[in-house]
């Protein structure tokens, strides 16, 4: 069995969103945020393809985490999308309704070849909005962005991961004195906003632990934040100075590579869903 492990961050941020995950032969892409043409770029130059993902996951349907998929799909109809109904709703004049498409709840973990997926709600102004914990044997990933503020159910999901990417959007100060209009800073602060470095440190600190190997900080704002602010803020929470910290940008980031673990497999019940 292939034991590789890879994750690229194709693009993060207000622009556009996109990740690539393979465990093994199994390969997902998180959100397609972002042109058909870079995802598809973004993949071919890690030697992958468009051909081959095993599901496309959706995390909701604002158009930074949708917009590539229209083209996606009229190019690759064949391609297996995951969202809860309340994300396909809201995409409706954004793309056709896909061939294959599995509606997702969350806490309805399901599974995609080797990697057993569990969305979880999240806070967010949009419809149904779910981050994602990944689990396959001797691997665990934690996804979570776009969220106005973290909960203990939240935290709890994302507890024991080697990676996580979690978003860390804005400098609460840098939002307040920045160009954004009243009405968007409102927006972006609120409940159903985004998670602010602050925030992000507070949840980093309870969910980092001495084995996690990778915090990607993702959905940085680029007029009210800066990667080194956000990076020297939450490095802190790291219980040790031996996990990577990167915070993800526009630009397709440096494949993450993680050898293969000695964990046993998650034991992490999968309580519905789909399997195939
Ligand atoms: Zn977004
Ligand atoms: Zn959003």
């Amino acid at each position: 069995m292939d034991d590789t492990i890879k994750i690229r961050i194709l693009a993060s941020g207000s622009k556009g969103n996109s990740a690539f995950v393979r465990v093994g032969d199994t390969r997902l892409l998180i959100d397609a945020g972002i042109s058909c043409r870079r995802i598809v770029h973004g993949l071919r130059d890690i030697d992958e393809s468009p051909e081959d993902l095993d599901a496309v996951l959706l995390t909701h349907e604002h158009s930074d985490h949708v917009k590539g998929m229209r083209v996606f799909l009229n190019n690759y109809p064949e391609t297996h999308v995951f969202s809860t109904r309340g994300t396909l709703v809201g995409c409706e004049e954004r793309f056709p309704m896909p061939q294959n498409w599995t509606p997702i709840a969350a806490d309805g973990p399901f599974r995609v070849g080797e990697v057993t997926v569990d969305p979880f709600e999240l806070l967010h102004d949009a419809s149904e909005p779910t981050g994602f914990r990944l689990d396959a044997s001797g691997f665990s990933m934690g996804f979570v962005t776009d969220l106005g503020y973290w909960t203990d159910e939240i935290a709890e999901h994302l507890l024991g991961c080697r990676v996580l990417v979690v978003e860390a959007n804005h400098d609460p100060h840098m939002l307040r004195t920045g160009p954004y209009p009243a009405f968007l800073k409102r927006r972006i602060a609120s409940s159903r906003g985004h998670l602010s470095n602050e925030q992000a440190r507070a949840l980093v600190s309870r969910i980092a632990h001495p084995e996690l190997e990778w915090l990607v900080l993702a959905h940085l704002s680029e007029k009210n934040n800066a990667p080194e602010l956000a990076i020297d803020e939450i490095s802190p929470a790291l219980p040790t100075g031996d996990t990577n910290i990167i915070a993800a940008s526009k630009e397709p980031g440096q494949p993450i590579e993680l050898a293969p673990s000695e964990l046993p497999p998650s034991t992490r019940p999968v309580k519905q869903g789909v399997l195939f």
